[in-house]
């Protein structure tokens, strides 16, 4: 599989960014992990930590989308994979995706109510 220069980089930039916030501030070390895979030009080293490092990456929506979005699919690297469970696994993450969302949303009201009286 063939993947640019230029997608290695931006999905490096673009992950780092999103750990950076994670853990007030501490980061998500799997994360890096992968981060500097890619800065190495090694993608299918940076492949098999998400792939490893799955569960662990579960836990930030916004990152594993990412991932997905470069990577494929966890269990067979796959874009748009057809296996009825990575279909289920895709749905359960835009939910969360959804859900975090709406609850950034509710935040930045309630900031503005407050900067407003
Ligand atoms: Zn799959």
């Amino acid at each position: 599989m063939f993947v640019s220069k230029e997608t290695i980089e931006s999905a490096s930039r673009k992950l780092f960014s999103q750990q950076e916030q994670k853990n007030d501030g501490r980061g998500v070390t799997c994360v890096r992990a992968i981060c500097t895979y890619l800065d190495r030009g090694d993608f299918n080293s940076a492949r098999t930590v998400f792939q490893g490092e799955g569960d662990k990456i579960r836990a930030y929506p916004d990152i594993e989308a990412t991932c997905i979005k470069y990577f494929g699919c966890r269990s067979h690297g796959k874009h748009n994979c057809n296996d009825s469970l990575c279909i289920a696994m895709r749905e359960h993450m835009h939910k969360k995706l959804f859900v975090d969302s709406l609850r950034q949303t509710a935040d930045d009201v309630t900031k503005a109510h407050k900067q407003n009286t």
